[in-house]
């Protein structure tokens, strides 16, 4: 993957569909756009945004944060939101089916296990499509996703969850695609790099 041609994305959003964010999708799309991005996802909690970009240079990417009874799931690219209540493997079909990628956000910390997967993740590792490795959150061990993501051949996936605008950006993602649909196969490929910014 050569330097240049990388095109960043935060991938992990949560903007007017999150009662716990105070960010606005507008102010969202104007700070990405400032720091450079390509695009986002806005990803709130189990509501799907599927939100036509303003712009033809910017790429808003379909997504939704799914609670699922493991913990958190991404679901990107999707066209509906998936039926509540599946069972994690079959959630991740029902993504798969509709030409999505399954990521697995804050994977892995102790103390946040009600939405952390931790060792759930090794069940599904076969079919998710990559790992968050940028968490924000502190007890998040990003280093361990990072790990697993590489050992098992999983895109590494940078997001912000950014509730908040300074917070926009914190995360990203890395890759040669410019379109959902390039990132998207970015994803399943495992080419992906991320990387935190403060
Ligand atoms: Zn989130």
């Amino acid at each position: 993957m050569k330097a240049t041609a990388r095109e960043l994305f935060d991938l992990h959003v949560h903007g007017d569909g999150s009662a716990d964010s105070r960010l606005s999708t507008k102010r969202a799309i104007a700070r990405a756009r400032e720091l450079g991005l390509r695009g986002l996802a806005f990803t709130d909690h189990d509501r799907l945004t599927l939100l036509e970009s303003p712009y033809n240079d910017f790429v808003l990417v379909p997504g939704a944060e799914l609670s699922t009874e493991w913990g958190d799931l991404l679901a990107l690219g999707i066209s509906e939101l998936p039926p509540a209540g599946l069972p994690v493997p079959e959630l991740i079909d029902d993504i798969h089916d509709q030409g999505g990628v399954a990521v697995v956000p804050h994977a892995f910390s102790g103390e946040l296990a009600h939405i952390c997967m931790n060792g759930r993740v090794f069940e599904v590792i076969g079919v998710i499509d990559g790992l968050e490795v940028t968490s924000p959150k502190r007890s998040v061990d990003n280093a361990k996703a990072r790990r697993v993501a590489r050992e098992n051949g999983k895109a590494q996936i940078g997001g912000s969850d950014a509730h908040s605008v300074e917070d926009l950006g914190r995360g990203l993602t890395a890759c040669d695609g410019a379109t959902v649909e390039g990132l998207l196969e970015a994803i399943r490929k495992g080419r992906t790099e991320a990387f935190a910014r403060q």
